[in-house]
């Protein structure tokens, strides 16, 4: 009998491992098929100026219109995308579409940020890439800021400088995404050439608990140290006028959360600007 129920176990656990090979198999599949269909939307999250509230730019955000599912996040699909490199085709169409709406919708004063995932600062070519598809799109180059995370610096953090550089060269941005949850952040911020770096959304929220948190402090220190190296500062996530509040006393010139907006189709800004 306890072989039996043995065997059961075993035939049980080589199912849900069969389930989840078929549930990635199927998901790239619709991926692919979401690329061919042009189900990707860029959503645009403002970025304001905290003294005042004026829109400064956007960050672009991957959306999928997904025929039965409706509108998907990244955490729905992002993973899979990236494991599966197809997250370099989707980022492309995600690039030229969001250049695309900026260049036609956006305030000629405004910039967007895009998010760079890890895998195309492998290839050598991406600036040259990147440069030539703002000059299809006509977006001026200083209007764009590349945001990449610790994690694309790991395995080769002497390219992803090079890579930077020649950006910068061309005039386009970069900036850390994510600032403050990696482990050696600080000793990017002096060898990188960095436009901006983003405060990464869980500083910003233990922001609420008062002025005498070690947050407070980590966030104080964050202003410090970019304000020395002349790097500008994008707080996330702001949710609550506390946070707000609690930022723009602390000197922190730029912000974006729900508390400003919701990700949106760039019209949905339009529309509230002519409002
Ligand atoms: P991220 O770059 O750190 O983007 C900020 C995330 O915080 C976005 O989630 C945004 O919707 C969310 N957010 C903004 N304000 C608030 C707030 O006040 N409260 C909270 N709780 N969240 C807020 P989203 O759009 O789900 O994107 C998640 C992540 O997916 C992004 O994190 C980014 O790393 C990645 N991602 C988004 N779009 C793209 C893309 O086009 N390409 C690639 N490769 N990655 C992308
Ligand atoms: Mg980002
Ligand atoms: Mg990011
Ligand atoms: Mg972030």
């Amino acid at each position: 009998r306890a072989k039996a129920l043995g065997r059961k176990r075993y035939a049980l656990f080589d199912e849900t491992l069969a389930r989840n090979v078929i549930d990635v198999l199927a998901m790239e599949g619709e991926l692919r098929q979401a690329l061919a269909q042009d189900q990707f939307e860029p959503y645009f999250q403002p970025i304001c100026h905290l003294d005042g509230g004026k829109v400064v730019g956007y960050e672009a955000l991957i959306r999928w219109n997904h025929p039965q599912r409706g509108v998907l996040r990244p955490a729905d699909f992002l993973k899979i995308a990236e494991d599966s490199g197809l997250i370099e085709a989707i980022d492309w169409r995600m690039f030229e579409l969001s250049c695309t709406h900026l260049m036609r919708d956006g305030a000629a004063d405004t910039f967007m940020t895009i998010n760079v995932s890890a895998l195309h600062l492998r290839h050598a070519d991406f600036d040259e890439r990147l440069i030539a598809l703002l000059e299809r799109t006509g977006l001026p180059p200083a209007r764009l800021i590349a945001e990449v995370t610790e994690g694309a610096l790991l395995d080769n953090p002497e390219r992803v400088r090079a890579t930077l550089e020649r950006l910068r060269a061309a005039g386009v941005g970069a900036a850390l995404d994510d600032f403050g949850t990696g482990y050696s952040s600080l000793s990017y911020l002096h060898s990188l050439p960095l436009r901006m770096l983003k405060i990464d959304r869980a500083f910003v929220h233990e922001l609420d608990k008062g002025a005498n948190t070690n947050s407070t402090t980590v966030v104080a220190a964050i202003l410090a140290l970019s304000r020395a190296l002349g790097i500008e500062v994008i707080a996330e996530g702001i949710e609550t006028d506390v946070q707000y509040g609690a930022l723009q006393a602390m000197g922190c010139e730029l912000g974006q959360g729900y508390l400003m907006g919701y990700p949106s189709p760039i019209a949905h800004w339009l529309a509230s600007e002519s409002a």
